[in-house]
């Protein structure tokens, strides 16, 4: 746009003039960065897992995608495990490697299919050893595979805002 001197109050530097040009232009520059909260698809930087129309799934997007940490290497990152299962020592001791074998396959399969399925760790105690894990769903699944050839049952119960599912 040409700017002349009529459109200007009389006696303004030209210096002011660009000045407040430059003024008028900085609310468009800022609308157009993208907050990535908000962003249509975004990527995480830790895993490479994609959010994309509000749903977080394995999958290629542009090098240039605006990167957000997913809420799976969130909770890793904070060690705050949505769900455990508590697994009796008595039935991990009978069957030690074909139950974690057993516990890895089902990680597997269920965080192939959901990136925000996965376990964040597991330790042992006297009594059982617990699966602490990013979500409710594959906490569900290693119980009921537990269970399952365990012959145990599982009780579920809510503490400190963690699902805990308790085999045996
Ligand atoms: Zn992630």
């Amino acid at each position: 746009m040409q700017v002349t001197n009529s459109d200007r109050s009389p006696g303004r530097p030209p210096l002011r003039t660009r000045r407040a040009d430059q003024d008028r232009l900085s609310p468009i520059v800022e609308s157009r960065t993208v907050n990535p909260a908000n962003a249509r698809t975004v990527v995480c930087p830790n895993c490479a897992a994609v959010r994309k129309g509000g749903k977080w799934s394995w999958g290629s997007v542009s090098v240039d995608a605006p990167r957000l940490q997913c809420p799976a290497c969130k909770r890793i990152a904070e060690s705050k495990p949505a769900a455990v299962v508590h697994i009796q020592n008595a039935l991990i001791d009978r069957k030690r490697e074909e139950l974690f074998a057993l516990i890895r396959n089902v990680e597997s399969n269920t965080t192939q299919r959901d990136p925000l399925e996965r376990i964040i760790a597991v330790s042992t105690d006297v009594i059982s050893t617990s699966v602490f894990t990013t979500g409710e769903v594959i906490a569900d699944r290693i119980a009921k595979a537990i269970s399952d050839v365990s012959r145990a049952t599982v009780t579920t119960r809510i503490s400190d805002g963690i699902k805990g599912f308790v085999v045996g």
